[in-house]
């Protein structure tokens, strides 16, 4: 392990001054966020309280499980919407949710709407074959068959539904290659589409109380969540990186091969400044390349974004990767973006811990270079050899100018997060632990060992910021 540049930094005044901003900046991102997901679950108790004002039988076995349906179906729903805005990446939702956790929060509402997808199925099945004294059976094909197309339809969309919850589960994703599966994800989609038809047509909410005041509410109560959630996605998901693509003509400038195998690619384009991307920020990427143009994989950005240039610092380690490698200079790249948490100004404490591994190191880069030299900034970077550190002269550099002190963690594996044979704290490593923020990217353990080790110096949980690597 070596130690470099390290000083006495001055501006007390300054970094206090700082601290009271960030705290500021923080405390208002919070409550922005908890507006956000009040929102969502209002939204949700809204549509259920439209449904029970409409009457809610329960006297018969036939009509609760009616009314169960019902309900359970308007949850279903509310699910599928919240989970297009969160799959929509929609700057306000990204910046106060972040990326990763949206994702997450995606996949586990998923898991969730299918239950009351599922839920919604049955006991409309049982109810209305309790009520008809007609069984299941007669009573399934009875949906499929003279509800109309468009109960037919979300029939056929709950199918889908039940093949994208299979290929989602943990043991499939593992064995399936990231393409295939997102394949397969997309009929998600399309399943969404098929079921909202049959919600204005045949929904008992609609259909049986037509004509009333409370059923107009209801329709137009929908129809405006809907053309929110959908409409969104669709701005977000298709329009944004189309208008990007035209307005700032991306186009691969320069591509370098680094001594760590790693590979730089400098894309090129006009006013970048009103991306607004900042370092440590992503981009989904698609290079526009025979071969290339069908997918979109995420890479941090490893400098500061000019107007001019963006950068990627990439590790190769599949085909597609492999592809990036080998990429022409006049690439038209497309990009959705910019995406993600891992940025310097939603910290709570002027100082920084910036600590990077693998192709983790890439957004530390950034991060790094979009930092002044005001508050104590440390950087620990960890690799086998210091020529297995993409942009280390770079970093130098960037330590030397701004005071900050830099770590080279190198050597073999050990059992925690610094390499075999070394022990230390972190508040050790850096002394103004306690009024900084800490900035994790690596490999998943290990990321979670620094985290843990940051904790256990009593980093408050607000103050770590982790980027995964995952999907
Ligand atoms: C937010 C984020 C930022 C990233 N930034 C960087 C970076 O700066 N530098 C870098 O080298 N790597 C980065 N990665 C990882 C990089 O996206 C994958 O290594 C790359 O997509 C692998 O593609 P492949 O086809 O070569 O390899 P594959 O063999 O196909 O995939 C290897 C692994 O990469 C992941 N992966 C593959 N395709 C995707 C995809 N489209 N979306 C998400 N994950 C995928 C999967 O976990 C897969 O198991 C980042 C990942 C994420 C999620």
């Amino acid at each position: 392990m070596t130690a470099t540049a390290t000083r006495e930094l001055p501006h007390v005044k300054q970094r206090n001054g700082l601290a009271a901003m960030f705290a500021r900046t923080w405390e208002r991102d919070a409550a922005r966020t908890d507006t956000l997901e009040s929102v969502f679950w209002l939204t949700g108790a809204g549509a259920l309280s439209l449904m029970f004002a409409m009457g809610a039988p329960i006297s018969s076995v036939g009509d609760a499980l009616t009314t169960i349906g019902r309900a359970t179906g308007i949850v279903a729903g509310q699910m599928m919407m919240v989970q297009l805005i969160l799959a929509a990446r929609i700057p306000w939702v990204e910046r106060r949710i972040g990326h990763d956790r949206a994702l997450l929060m995606h996949g586990q509402l998923g898991r969730m709407g299918f239950f009351a997808m599922a839920a919604h199925v049955i006991t409309l099945v049982l109810g209305y074959g309790a009520r008809t004294q007609t069984g299941w059976w007669d009573q399934s094909w009875s949906f499929l068959l003279h509800f109309g197309s468009d109960m037919t339809l979300s029939v056929i969309g709950f199918w889908l539904l039940l093949a994208v919850i299979g290929t989602s589960l943990a043991a499939v994703r593992a064995a399936w290659r990231y393409e295939t599966w997102h394949v397969v994800h997309l009929l998600t989609y399309v399943s969404v589409g098929f079921a909202i038809p049959h919600q204005f047509s045949s929904g008992t909410t609609f259909a049986g109380w037509a004509g009333t005041g409370l059923a107009t509410l209801a329709r137009w109560y929908w129809i405006a969540l809907w053309a929110v959630a959908v409409g969104g996605f669709l701005a977000w998901r298709i329009g944004r990186p189309l208008v990007s693509f035209f307005r700032y003509d991306l186009r691969v400038a320069r591509v370098d091969h680094h001594a760590d195998g790693t590979v730089s690619v400098w894309v090129r384009g006009r006013g970048l400044d009103r991306m607004k991307a900042l370092p440590g920020q992503f981009f989904e990427w698609r290079f526009l390349t025979a071969g290339m143009w069908a997918q979109a994989h995420p890479f941090s950005l490893s400098a500061a974004p000019s107007n001019e240039y963006l950068r990627i610092t990439v590790k190769v380690v599949g085909d597609h990767t492999e592809d990036i490698a080998t990429l022409q200079v006049g690439t038209r790249v497309m990009v959705e973006g910019p995406l993600g948490r891992f940025r310097a100004d939603l910290r709570q404490s002027p100082g920084m811990v910036l600590v990077g591994a693998g192709s983790g190191i890439a957004p530390i880069v950034s991060v790094l270079e979009g930092l002044d030299g005001s508050a104590p900034i440390v950087v620990m970077l960890r690799a086998r050899t210091e020529d297995q550190i993409p942009h280390l002269d770079e970093v130098r550099e960037m330590v030397r100018e701004r005071g900050a002190t830099l770590y080279l963690l190198t050597g073999r594996r050990g059992h925690g997060w610094l390499p075999e044979g070394l022990a230390a704290r972190m508040s050790q490593l850096a002394p103004a632990l306690a009024a900084s923020d800490v900035y994790v990217c690596g490999p998943e353990e290990w990321a979670g060992q620094i985290l843990d080790e940051a904790r256990r110096c009593g980093v408050p949980e607000q103050r770590l910021h982790r980027e995964e690597y995952v999907w």
